[in-house]
This record gives structure tokens, C-alpha cells and sequence, in this order.
């Protein structure tokens, strides 16, 4: 594959506030690239949004209803890198909106392997579909996509808006656009669907400064910090709320803590954040896990090692990374275990035992993929009063 993204450079090294604008149609996202576009106002919209189409497909009427809302619309899912849930849950978002969807996740089996630019094959499926989701070992080859619809657009030629499905190891936006919509359910606490439902009273006994949402909340991150592409993305979304403090539990390696460019972020957001090589550190005297209101679990990404990294991190203990029954005694009662997944099943950050625990979240926060991503494509599409309309229609709200 030859990729060359030099006539885009300029643009690219831009500091992202400034980028940003190019990515929106005044409060409407226009292309969704960067978790940092993920402003409260959308977050909350798109959380409302895709609880609206999760109650509508609890009934084959509301169903039926949700597919005629995008089925004139078509969507390209062009994965060149692996992905189980996110290239499922898209295809399940299309088809619950009743999109069509196509896909190519094998550069072979496209012009690609005739010495065709990537770019070429992007703007080609602009010409055949509404939409492009994209997945990507290249960092910054979404971004570049957008840059190239909005050139089309300012010609006034044909252009849709790109989604950002995992771009190298730099940013995944919409995985954390379902971490964050499986905390805010969670710390609901009214929610027919959270295992804490009804529980805050109990609860606030023994944990008084606990309240409903993401504000106040200390939030634990553990693993390869440094190349998990959802880590950057949600710790970054997670700015957007009050009295957030961030724990970060790595491997002393270069590699997988903490990287400069997301440390720099959290300082300019004014974010409270303390570094940490195990699970069993403390924190003013007290567990880390006694003071963590989520926990999002990460495997090492060891498909990103050079031979030298193998080699050093064939050597390392990661046991101090892994979630042990005695961990998940200090674990608060009631914080919920996130994992992007795939879990490393050799390693077993998460050994399976954990699934059985209510506080396990993983496969919900799979599934609320789904929703969370069908709304975004509500939102992408313009179609959200449409789905207000149909929900009223239904419930009468
Ligand atoms: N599925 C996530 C990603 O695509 C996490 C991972 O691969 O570890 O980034």
C-alpha cells in the first residue's frame, strides 16, 4: 500500500482547537475524528439518542419504524485493520437505522493491490456511499479522509462524512463514546438495566460523597497506557466533567505509560491525575482501588512491539496488572469494570472468573456500542427530530 498524506501535513499539524471547526457544521458534528470534538452538549445528546432507539427496538413496531428512518441511505465499512466489536456494532447500527451496508476489510481484494492510493479508494466510495467508517493502522489517515471530503465540498462535489473507527495506536472516538454512555448508565443508579439500579441510598451510606453521573468520580486506568488508542480517547472525553481524578497504572516502560502529547492534556484541562506501576500502590495511605469509583481494564497491545520491545516486555511481571480476587475485594462495591476488549486470554488481565462479578461491565459496554453508535448516525445524518417525532409517536413523550 503506498499512503502518502504530504499534501496534508500542514493541516495536520495544526493545534487540534483549532482543526476542530472543520469538523462540525455549526453544533452538529460533521465528521467524527477526534475524541476531543465529543463536547457535553453532544455527549448527552447522542446518550439520549441512543436510549430512544433502545427502547424503540424492544418492539418489532418501534423496530420496523427505526429501519425506515436511513434505509436511503448506504454505508462502507472499510476496515484494514482487525475488529470483532466495533465493525459489528456499526453493522448492527446500520442495520437497525436500516442502512445498507457494504465492506472492505482486505486491501487485497480491492485496486489497492493495483498500486491504488488509499485516498483514491476513499474518495471512490464517496461515490457509491453516504457515509464511510473507518479503521485504520495508519494515525492521522482518517483525519486526512475529512480534510479531502471537505475539499470536495468546497468544489461542490460529492461528499459524506468520515467516522473515525480506530486510527493506529492515536484515537478511537467512538469506543469512547460507549464507555462513556456505560458509565453514565451505570452511575444512574435509576436504571432497569444497571446493576446498581435503586442501590444510591444504600450505597451513599458507605460511600457519602457518591452522586448520579461522571462528575466526582475517580476513574482508574490500567495497562498499556501509552498505545491504547481508548484510553487517549476517553480520558480525553472524561475532561468534560467536574471533579474528575484520573489513576494510571502502567508498566514502567516508555512504551505503554503514560504518553506526553495525553499527560499535556490533562494538565491544560486542569485534571487531578497520579501515575502508578501497580494495581496494589497506594494513595494518600489507601489502596488506589479503594478510591476508584470505574475501572477500565486494557490488554498490552503487543502487535505494536519491535523485536527490542518483545524482548523487554517478554521479561516484565505483569502481574501487578491483572485483576486478582484480592483486587477485586478492594474494589468499591459498586464501580463498574470497563474493558474496550479483546482481552488477552494468554495474559488474562481479566481472567474469566471476574465475568460472574455484577460489577463486570464488558459486555454491556459491547452492546451499548450498538446504540451509541446508531445514534451517532442519527446525528450524523440530521435525522435526530425525526426519531424524537417517532418516539413520541410511540410513547407519547
Ligand atoms: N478494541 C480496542 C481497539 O481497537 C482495544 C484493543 O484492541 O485493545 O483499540
Amino acid at each position: 500500500m503506498h499512503l502518502d498524506l504530504s499534501e496534508f501535513t500542514a493541516r495536520q499539524a495544526r493545534p487540534l482547537r483549532v482543526k476542530m471547526d472543520e469538523f462540525q457544521r455549526e453544533r452538529r458534528l460533521k465528521h467524527l475524528i477526534f475524541a476531543s470534538q465529543l463536547e457535553l452538549e453532544h455527549l448527552n445528546r447522542l446518550q439520549r439518542l441512543a436510549d430512544i432507539i433502545r427502547q424503540l427496538s424492544k418492539t418489532k413496531k418501534g423496530s420496523d419504524a427505526l429501519r425506515s428512518l436511513l434505509s436511503h441511505k448506504r454505508a462502507m465499512l472499510y476496515f484494514t485493520q482487525p475488529s470483532t466489536r466495533t465493525f459489528l456494532s456499526f453493522m448492527a447500527a446500520c442495520q437497525i437505522l436500516g442502512l445498507t451496508c457494504n465492506e472492505v476489510r482486505d486491501p487485497a481484494t480491492s485496486s489497492e493491490m493495483k498500486r491504488e492510493s488509499p485516498l483514491d479508494s476513499i474518495r471512490m466510495f464517496s461515490s457509491y456511499f453516504d457515509v464511510i467508517i473507518m479503521r485504520s493502522p495508519v494515525a492521522g489517515f482518517s483525519e486526512c479522509c475529512a480534510y479531502l471530503m471537505n475539499d470536495l465540498e468546497k468544489h461542490e462535489m460529492r461528499s459524506v462524512p468520515i467516522i473515525n473507527a480506530g486510527s493506529g495506536s492515536e484515537e478511537h472516538p467512538t469506543q469512547a463514546l460507549l464507555d462513556i454512555y456505560t458509565i453514565q448508565r451505570t452511575f444512574q443508579f435509576d436504571s432497569a438495566n444497571g446493576t446498581t439500579a435503586g442501590r444510591l441510598p444504600d450505597l451513599s451510606k458507605k460511600f457519602p460523597g457518591l452522586t448520579p453521573g461522571l462528575n466526582n468520580k475517580t476513574y482508574l486506568f490500567c495497562g498499556d497506557l501509552g498505545r491504547g488508542r481508548t484510553v487517549r480517547s476517553l480520558a480525553t472525553t472524561l475532561t468534560n466533567y467536574q471533579n474528575v481524578r484520573m489513576f494510571f497504572v502502567s508498566p514502567d516502560h516508555e512504551k505503554l505509560k503514560l504518553d506526553l502529547a495525553l499527560r499535556k492534556r490533562l494538565e491544560s484541562a486542569g485534571v487531578e491525575f497520579h501515575e502508578f506501576d501497580s494495581l496494589d500502590a497506594t494513595w494518600q495511605s489507601q489502596p488506589i482501588l479503594a478510591l476508584t469509583d470505574c475501572l477500565y481494564m486494557t490488554r498490552i497491545q503487543m502487535e505494536h512491539n519491535s523485536a527490542a520491545d518483545s524482548a523487554a516486555m517478554n521479561e516484565m511481571d505483569l502481574s501487578p496488572y491483572h485483576l486478582s480476587a484480592a483486587r477485586l475485594e478492594k474494589l468499591r462495591d459498586y464501580a463498574p469494570i470497563l474493558h474496550p476488549f479483546p482481552r488477552d486470554s494468554v495474559v488474562q488481565e481479566i481472567p474469566t472468573f471476574v465475568d460472574a462479578d455484577p460489577r463486570a461491565m464488558y459486555f454491556r459496554q459491547a452492546r451499548n456500542g450498538m446504540w451509541v453508535r446508531a445514534a451517532l448516525l442519527v446525528h450524523l445524518f440530521d435525522v435526530a427530530d425525526q426519531l424524537l417525532f417517532l418516539h413520541s409517536d410511540f410513547y407519547g413523550v
